[in-house]
């Protein structure tokens, strides 16, 4: 440990300044969203089961609702524009803009070159939830996903159930392409009804059992043409362990509802960035 200069509890005292303000980001029209919910019916549902994952598209103005069936669960979900796997959710610039955890209000951003709202959080019954006393939260956008190569670095053992390879099962039935193919578009995901934090003393990575029971759900709000991939994480309600069998397991449901004819008017799809991408030359 080095030793503190004389004046270190002076520069640790100087104000934090948040990195991104986010007043002046367009705010997505939330009664009119609601309005059309109101009157939006159900069009498609697909039951993701235990420890696995499934796809199911969402056209631009759906509604998308991801809900807790039978137990605890959480999930991790995995957006992509429907026509280009190339753009793809942005956790990372997510986490920036609303912070670690999302709620009602905040909106799911697509990496570069789009950089635009894929989808904004229409509903969401955990939001009571706040923040608790070891920091943690639900819905993060901190994590990675459980994974077959960090369990084996940890654990040494092989095991293929985890999110990551939950995902690019679904990924590659949904669209026919490899294996090899689709796990190169699997990213690090929003962490549905997960409830995690990093420790105060530590800075490391924490979860705790999840507080969703059956019939909460977080439902999204469509900006684009989504193609959603969501896995039942072989961690349960995360309270113990993952990247096993060993964690109690529970469905989760999707559901896609279509807004009535001319419900939405007056809204428009949100464009991909226009920065001219010349970077100085
Ligand atoms: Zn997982």
């Amino acid at each position: 440990m080095m030793n503190e200069p004389k004046d270190a509890d002076a520069r640790r005292a100087v104000e934090p300044v948040i990195c991104y303000p986010v007043e002046t980001l367009p705010s997505p029209d939330l009664p009119l969203y609601h309005e059309a919910r109101a009157g939006a019916e159900l069009v498609d549902e697909v039951l993701v089961l235990r420890r696995e994952a499934a796809a199911i598209e969402v056209p631009a103005g759906h509604f998308l609702r991801m809900q807790s069936v039978d137990g605890p669960q959480v999930g991790d979900l995995n957006l992509f524009a429907a026509a280009d796997l190339a753009e793809r959710f942005y956790s990372g610039k997510t986490r920036a803009l609303h912070g670690t955890h999302i709620t009602t209000g905040d909106r799911m951003w697509s990496c570069f070159p789009y950089l635009r709202p894929m989808a904004t959080v229409l509903a969401d019954t955990l939001n009571w939830y706040g923040i608790d006393a070891s920091g943690g939260s639900v819905h993060d956008v901190i994590g990675t996903r459980c994974d077959p190569y960090t369990a084996r670095l940890l654990s040494g053992d092989d095991y293929h159930h985890c999110c990551h390879s939950n995902l690019t099962r679904a990924l590659a039935d949904h669209t026919g392409l490899s294996l090899n193919e689709a796990e190169a578009h699997v990213h690090d995901v929003l962490n549905l009804f997960m409830c995690t934090g990093f420790t105060r003393d530590t800075g490391q990575y924490f979860m705790k059992a999840s507080p969703v029971r059956p019939d909460d759900y977080l439902e999204l709000f469509a900006e684009i043409d989504l193609l959603a991939v969501l896995s039942a994480c072989p961690g349960g309600d995360c309270s113990t362990v993952h990247s096993s069998d060993t964690a109690a397991c529970y469905p989760l449901l999707m559901q896609v509802y279509a807004p009535a004819v001319d419900a939405l008017e007056g809204w428009v799809r949100p464009q991909v960035s226009a920065y001219s991408r010349t970077h100085g030359r």
